[in-house]
């Protein structure tokens, strides 16, 4: 069924060996999440009260004072900058991207700029840079913080790096003058006390997303302060048909079984067995290992390919395959064969190395990855 569905389409199915990634699909929600998104699908709901339920939901699960659903961590982004702006004020709400009148820099320290920050701007607002490539000293960031700072954009995995401002310093700067931080912490997911520590450092919003914790790939969160979130809501799009004027946040529509989909897959992670779930990748990266153990000219090292792409010893979630100039193909070709087969395997490259990371692979996947990386690591695979 699914093969015929591919071939229709004229795909070839992609076996992800490299991780989660938004443009492989995120990660696949499990059958316990899939049967509540179906059983959300057998029945209409009003939007605006399931957001606020399922909201009060996940406020409750993670201990924290409040919650909204929104369709990703970029909708995040863009839903808390707006919120910093508009609070609940409808005619603001309303006159998004136009920001006369309202507070509309939000400031970032330089060290931390990065890739998802420019969705700020997408609300009309501006990204204020502060500091150097380097860091940001307490002085800089008190200069740059006056009357036209929305709000300040931290990056959780960014926290503290160079000399850039830590987390604690910049909410106690950015509150004593009663402006809020906005925390990114899409991946800050485990162990699942991280959720709330964003807030505990001082926060006032952070911002999650549901691909990285066994959610729908389009399913995120914003949780912290009551206020701000409610801000949040009163600018997504649930309220939008008893306006007149679409909030900002009509582009960022939810289905009701992703609502539902992101809510059981907080309470899956929540509960789940992660000693578990570490072992299985070691399992995994174990047999795969097993098997090419004995072909001449690799070296392989269980590692931990890290959200950050990079390699660390622990814990282990992928396969570093070492190809030696003798195997016949070098890393690149392998890749690049691994990834023309049907089913597509999908790797990392690096230099030398393949990079097979294990956190997205099922059990019969598995199989499929060893015996094709079996074949074409053999000495002389490249003239067969
Ligand atoms: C993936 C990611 C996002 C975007 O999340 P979506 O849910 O895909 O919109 C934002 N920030 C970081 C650090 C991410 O890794």
């Amino acid at each position: 069924m699914a093969e015929r569905l591919f071939a229709e389409f004229g795909m070839r199915p992609v076996i992800n060996a490299r991780g989660i990634y938004t443009d492989l699909g995120g990660w696949r929600p499990s059958p316990r999440v899939w049967g509540a998104m179906q059983a959300a699908n057998q029945h209409y709901a009003d939007m605006a009260d399931l957001l606020e339920r399922s909201g009060g939901i996940v406020a409750e699960l993670l201990g924290v004072p409040a919650a909204r659903i929104t369709p990703g961590a970029t909708a995040g982004i863009v839903l808390a900058t707006a919120a910093c702006m508009t609070g609940t004020e409808r005619s603001r709400i309303e006159q998004l991207p136009d920001t006369r009148g309202m507070a509309d820099q939000v400031v970032i320290q330089r060290a931390q700029r990065y890739r998802w920050d420019k969705f700020v701007t997408l609300t009309g607002a501006r990204l204020v840079e502060v500091g150097d490539a380097d860091g940001t000293t307490a002085g800089q960031l008190e200069t740059a913080l006056g009357p036209r700072t929305a709000a300040v954009l931290h990056v959780g995995h960014l926290d503290g790096i160079g000399d850039s401002l830590p987390l604690l310093h910049v909410a106690e700067l950015a509150h004593a003058r009663g402006i809020p931080v906005i925390v990114d912490a899409a991946y800050s997911n485990y162990p699942t006390e991280r959720f709330r520590s964003f807030l505990d450092a001082g926060a006032d919003l952070a911002i999650f997303s549901a691909k990285y914790f066994g959610g729908p790939n389009t399913g995120g969160f914003v949780i912290g302060r009551a206020d701000l979130v409610a801000a949040v809501a009163a600018n997504d799009f649930s309220k939008a048909g008893v306006q007149d004027t679409f909030a900002i946040g009509r582009p960022f529509k939810l289905d009701r079984q992703l609502v539902v989909g992101v809510v059981e897959a907080l309470r899956e992670w929540l509960e789940l067995d992660h000693g578990g779930r570490f072992e299985g990748y070691e399992r995994h990266v174990q047999r795969i290992a097993g098997r090419l153990g004995g072909i001449e000219g690799l070296t392989l090292t269980p590692m931990c390919f890290t959200m950050e792409e990079e390699l660390q010893p622990e814990p282990i979630n992928c396969l570093v395959v070492r190809v030696a100039p003798t195997s016949g193909l070098n890393a690149a070709q392998v890749e690049a064969q691994l990834r023309a087969g049907n089913p597509a395997i999908y790797v990392h490259v690096r230099g030398d190395d393949l990079i097979v990371d294990v956190e997205c692979v099922d059990d019969w996947e598995v199989e499929i990855i060893t015996e094709r990386l079996a074949r074409l690591l053999q000495p002389g695979a490249a003239s067969q």
